[in-house]
């Protein structure tokens, strides 16, 4: 069964949301600040997040972002106020996942878990124990490890989820907004200029001339296309 965090200072919102997501057969924790809130997000065993906007403490685009920083993926579904257009484009950019705004149905609410709940499922179902190869090189999304040949390449954390998305969308034009929404999921203070650092530092260690790539291949105007297809 799915557990849902609730973060969300306002008793009667909070408890309507408990007692919705109970009788649909949810475990459900509350936080009623933020700090408490992002605290018990960031120990884990959390499936989604409800996580309102304004909140005393911390404010939940600072949860957000701090989460994303620490490499926590748990799905965040954000509450905002009408009329807070800015904070939900933040809201996205910060990393979270959907947004509703205030006053909402419950029927929407559940209806919006059940799909971020199911896309989670899917991702995780999609990455499981999965080894794509190309050439000489093998990636283990399983292990999150990069072999060539035999020797196993060091690899960032973004140098491999932009490998593992190229390996995952291949043949495929890619343009350099996708992957930055895709990979860097809107992390404040990148450019698609970051996009292009780090497909030159894969290129490095995945290509035999890092000038002359066969695999990850610029498609001018447009960004990257990942071609896996042997060419003699
Ligand atoms: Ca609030």
């Amino acid at each position: 069964m799915s557990r849902i965090l609730i973060i969300e200072d306002e008793v009667g919102i909070r408890m309507t949301i408990e007692d919705r997501l109970k009788a649909e057969g949810y475990e459900v924790e509350v936080a009623e600040d933020g700090v408490s809130g992002y605290e018990r997000a960031r120990a884990g065993g959390i499936d989604l997040v409800v996580l309102d906007l304004m909140l005393p403490k911390k404010p939940g685009l600072d949860i957000c972002r701090d989460l994303r920083g620490a490499g926590i993926v748990t799905p965040v579904l954000m509450l905002t106020a009408k009329g807070q257009v800015m904070d939900r484009v933040k809201g996205l950019r910060t990393g979270a996942d959907d947004y509703l705004v205030k006053p909402f149905q419950m029927l929407e609410l559940v209806a919006r878990i059940e799909a971020l709940l199911r896309r989670d499922r899917i991702k995780g179902g999609a990455s499981e124990a999965k080894v794509y190869a190309f050439g000489d090189v093998r990636v283990d999304s399983k292990q999150a490890a990069v072999l060539r040949g035999d020797e196993k390449l060091q690899l960032s954390a973004k140098e491999y989820q932009l490998l593992l998305y190229f390996v995952q969308n291949p043949q495929q034009a890619l343009s350099r907004d996708r992957l930055l929404r895709e990979v860097w999921k809107y992390q404040a203070e990148v450019s698609t200029r970051t996009v292009d650092v780090h497909v030159g530092w894969l290129r490095q260690k995945i290509e035999d001339d890092s000038r002359k790539p066969r695999w990850i291949i610029t498609r001018h105007g447009i960004g990257y296309i990942f071609d896996p297809q042997e060419r003699s």
